[in-house]
């Protein structure tokens, strides 16, 4: 693990603001995204050449303005690696069926967690999704009241672990990054990006996790932040 991206870790435990990420941090999909994959590659009529484990491995180096054209990018490169053609990964990323944001369910621990965070603390959403899916699951969940600022990716605008994407945040906050903290699921785009922008980052552990940033606070689950370990 490297551990020259952590910025200078001001001990004190001075953090008045939390930014959070949405998809798998807060919520999640109760149809696997290996069901949703097996489906792409039968309505595409491709024989299956990779698993959500090749997916999540590219989806952590890989970004898009879009959530087909990030797919895309993943899928022609598994097949890039494993020789197969490029006309098959883009079949099969296109029939993947982008699930409905009103079927989202709280991770365990994340609906209580909100509420007691936000006992102590001023919240923002910091997610790399768009607009619309975006507010349609903070909908379906009933959380938009939660935050007070909540970032978007816009068409062509930074998505993490730019650091624009928490600055942004930060500004409508207006909050400084050394009272703030950011929990993600992501080691690259919400560790790494939080860390590009100053913030301090609590990482919701992945068990197949390989990124080389190393987080400020590591939790197991969303359970762990009613104690948030910052303080
Ligand atoms: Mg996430």
């Amino acid at each position: 693990m490297n551990h020259a991206d952590v910025p200078d870790a001001d001990v004190s435990s001075d953090i008045s603001t939390v930014f959070l990420d949405l998809d798998e941090t807060i919520c999640e999909h109760p149809r696997s995204t290996g069901e949703r994959l097996a489906d792409a590659f039968d309505r595409a009529g491709v024989e299956p050449f990779f698993d959500t484990a090749d997916f999540r491995r590219w989806l952590a180096t890989v970004t898009a303005d879009s959530a087909v054209e990030l797919r895309e990018r993943c899928f022609t490169s598994i097949a890039d690696e494993q020789g197969r053609a490029t006309a098959d990964a883009l079949a099969v990323a296109r029939a993947y069926e982008d699930p409905n944001p009103t079927g989202v369910e709280f991770l365990p621990g994340a609906a209580s967690a909100l509420d007691a965070l936000a006992a102590d603390h001023e919240l923002a959403l910091v997610t790399n999704g768009d607009r619309e899916t975006q507010t349609a699951k903070l909908a379906a969940l009933d959380i938009a009241d939660y935050f007070d600022a909540t970032t978007f990716t816009e068409p062509g605008g930074p998505v993490k672990p730019d650091p624009d994407h928490f600055h942004r945040t930060l500004a409508a906050m207006d909050a400084s990054a050394d009272e703030t903290v950011h929990v993600g699921n992501s080691l690259r785009a919400d560790v790494a990006g939080a860390h590009a922008a100053g913030v301090r980052s609590v990482w919701l552990e992945q068990p197949d996790a390989t990124a080389d940033h190393t987080p400020h606070h590591t939790i197991e689950s969303m359970h762990d932040l009613h104690e948030p370990p910052w303080v």
